[in-house]
């Protein structure tokens, strides 16, 4: 190879390497790595995806091909929906022959699949404001003739106000008005049923932006229960589950969830998407206005009475308390240490330690005694408890 053919099969990777530093991965794909990064000169943090097209024996000519072609088609889309409030911004890209570098703004808080792990399942509240803001970027999408086709809670990350972020547009597509795709791709849990089916079909109807619907409503019903709708040990026992829209709603977490979300997570989970909801009906379901309605609902004008004078008395009494109370100062914790509460509780549990039992025997006698600071009243008490039987046997 001549020295200028050297030259632009690394051109890009070195504009990359010049300008940021490379640090630890946040996550991997199949042909990507994605490392936390930093610009060198502002020091400012970012993400940066690595798509490897190096030649391999596990990659083939074609293959490599294919990855290149899909990532030129993914950089397209990252620009087009460029500016999005929920969706990863593409600050930078480079190119060489043997690498991508896309440099994105990092998510600090991760994946909504990890914070989902975590917390285990989501309230209906916190679902409906992450559904609400993925609806709005799939109506979005939709209106773009932009299909996504990989919407899964891995490719959702949480920035630091733990707003959503759309990322991984690996899979997307821009279609032309009424053109039906075909491709059978995504993940399995997420497929829709007129994807699998073009898997299964020499003639398939084909797909379109709904399948985007049918992922969506697998996320939500996730969040919400803690585990998928279609679930199945065997793939393909799986994929007859989503082929035949069999789910339900019988696991215990399910009962204490409003008929209003199930409802939307039916209409979402439909086998017909003709018949499916689209982005725009979801985002008009009541689920997304019931939360204020329910609210003021719940405050009848008895209700609001009752709610006003309970604050008053608290605040009266928090109020009061605060008047009542002394400050701490060294002398009142010399003079008189048993009037302070802690160190009251400190006293008692003291003496239980010691004694096993409430050492306080009749009116004459104090716990407090025990502590205060003159040895002569120490004495006189110990003498006092010298009759207990616990104390001799001490
Ligand atoms: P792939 O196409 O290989 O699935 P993704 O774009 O989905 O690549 O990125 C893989 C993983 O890397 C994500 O699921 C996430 O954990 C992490 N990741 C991607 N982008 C970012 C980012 N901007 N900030 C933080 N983590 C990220
Ligand atoms: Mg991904």
């Amino acid at each position: 190879m001549t020295k200028e053919e050297d030259i632009p099969d690394w051109v890009g990777a070195q504009e990359f390497y010049d300008k940021y530093d490379p640090k630890e991965i946040l996550g991997r794909g199949v042909s990507s790595v994605v490392r936390r990064c930093v610009d060198k000169l502002s020091a400012q943090e970012y993400a940066v995806k690595i798509i490897d097209i190096t030649p391999s024996d596990q990659l083939t000519g074609q293959e490599i091909e294919e990855i290149r072609s899909a990532t030129e088609k993914e950089i397209a889309i990252l620009k087009m929906v460029c500016g999005q409030e929920n969706i990863i911004q593409l600050k930078d890209c480079y190119e060489s022959n043997a690498f991508f570098f896309l440099v994105f703004d990092l998510m600090k808080r991760g994946e909504l699949f990890d914070y989902l792990t975590e917390k285990v399942t989501l309230s209906e509240k916190e679902t409906r404001n992450i559904m609400r803001a993925l609806l709005e970027v799939v109506q979005f999408l939709h209106s773009q003739n932009i299909v996504h086709r990989d919407l899964k809670p891995e490719n959702i990350l949480l920035d630091d106000q733990m707003k959503i972020k759309l990322t991984d547009f690996g899979f997307s597509i821009q279609t032309e008005p009424g053109q039906k795709l075909s491709e059978v791709c995504g993940t399995p849990g997420y497929l829709a049923p007129e994807i699998i089916e073009c898997s299964m079909n020499a003639t398939p109807v084909g797909y379109d932006t709904a399948v985007d619907i049918w992922s969506s409503g697998v996320i939500m019903y996730t969040l919400l229960a803690g585990s998928p709708p279609f679930w199945h040990r065997k793939q393909m026992l799986m994929l007859r589950m989503i082929l035949g829209g069999k789910y339900d709603f019988s696991s215990p977490e399910w009962e204490d969830r409003s008929d209003t979300v199930k409802d939307l997570i039916s209409r979402m989970l439909v086998v017909d998407p003709k018949q499916r909801y689209t982005a725009r009906d979801a985002l008009n379901h009541p689920f997304f206005s019931q939360y204020v309605v329910a609210e003021v609902r719940q405050f009848t004008p008895y209700r609001r009475f009752k709610v006003i004078c309970m604050t008053v008395l608290a605040t009266m009494r928090i109020y009061c308390n605060y008047r009542r109370a002394k400050p701490v100062t060294k002398e009142v914790i010399k003079s008189d240490p048993y009037a302070v509460k802690p160190i009251r509780k400190l006293i008692d549990a003291c003496a239980f330690k010691i004694y096993g039992h409430w050492v306080k025997k009749g009116q004459a006698q104090n716990r407090a005694a025990l502590f205060e600071n003159s040895p002569k009243v120490i004495l006189l008490s110990l003498a006092a408890e010298a009759d207990d039987s616990t104390l001799r046997t001490w």
